[in-house]
């Protein structure tokens, strides 16, 4: 999925802010990226900030406009600091990423960001389907673009990793004991602890009441009851031994 993910930088003119925002790709997974009208090199500066994710600054492919860099992808999301005079459907960064998680699946799907200076224009936002902001502090809420790149690419990663752990989940049937095999486990645990005397039949008390609490707190799969089924006849055996 986090291979079909675009990072797209517009009009970008630090190319220290290439490399970072690629080292930021790199950790969260991501690879592509794309240089829409750069207005710097993918220079030594940007191989320095990149650290170990130059590959990624070094096969970025640079195109000319925004239209190219997403033509090819179902879902565009364009990033922005303000909400501006334009209305537009919004994200939240968590909701940025569980909507790539699930589209990119599919399809490609492309995260844009904008100039350090001046962001996106009005003209690039309107092709975007959403716009996401990341809910910074109000009086100065516009984050370096590498860091921007850092959060949505987080928000990403985490939400692929949630769906690939809920697709495990599901994947994994756990087999619980019926009841009348739970029933069987009461029945010999409550023999092995009579006859070891840990309870006293003249003195029960509450042991077993709340030793079934526990285990239906524990909710054991049958392989586990099988365990401790095991475990039971191997105090017996010992303790009839003994004896
Ligand atoms: N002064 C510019 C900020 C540019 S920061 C402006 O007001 O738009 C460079 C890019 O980083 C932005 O275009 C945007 O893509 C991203 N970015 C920075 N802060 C952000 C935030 N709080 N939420 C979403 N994206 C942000």
């Amino acid at each position: 999925m986090l291979d079909q993910v675009k990072i797209i930088l517009v009009g970008t003119s630090h190319s220290g802010n290439i490399g970072s925002a690629a080292r930021a790709m790199k950790v969260m997974g991501i690879e592509h990226l794309v240089l829409v009208d750069p207005q710097c090199e993918v220079d030594a500066q940007a191989i320095a900030m990149a650290s170990g994710a130059s590959d990624i600054a070094l096969n970025a492919t640079t195109v000319a406009t925004l239209d190219e860099a997403v033509e090819d992808c179902t879902l565009v999301v364009g990033s922005s600091a303000r909400s501006r005079t334009l209305e537009w459907p919004m994200l939240t960064p968590r909701e940025c990423g569980a909507k790539f998680a699930k589209e990119g699946l599919q399809n490609k799907v492309a995260l844009v960001f904008g100039r350090e200076r001046t962001g996106l224009t009005n003209d690039e936002l309107q092709k975007c389907h959403y716009h996401v902001c990341i809910p910074a502090n109000p009086e100065y809420s516009s984050l370096n673009l590498a860091m921007a790149v850092q959060t949505l690419c987080y928000e990403v990663r985490v939400a692929h990793l949630e769906q690939e752990q809920a697709h495990f989940h599901a994947d994994v049937e756990t087999e619980y004991p019926r009841h009348q095999e739970l029933e069987r486990f009461y029945h010999h645990l409550e023999t092995v602890l009579l006859e070891t005397q840990f309870i006293k039949p003249e003195q029960p008390g509450q042991v077993m009441n709340k030793l079934r609490r526990l285990f239906s707190r524990a909710r054991p799969e049958a392989q586990e009851l099988n365990i401790l089924r095991g475990v039971l006849t191997a105090v017996e055996k010992r303790f009839r031994h003994s004896k």
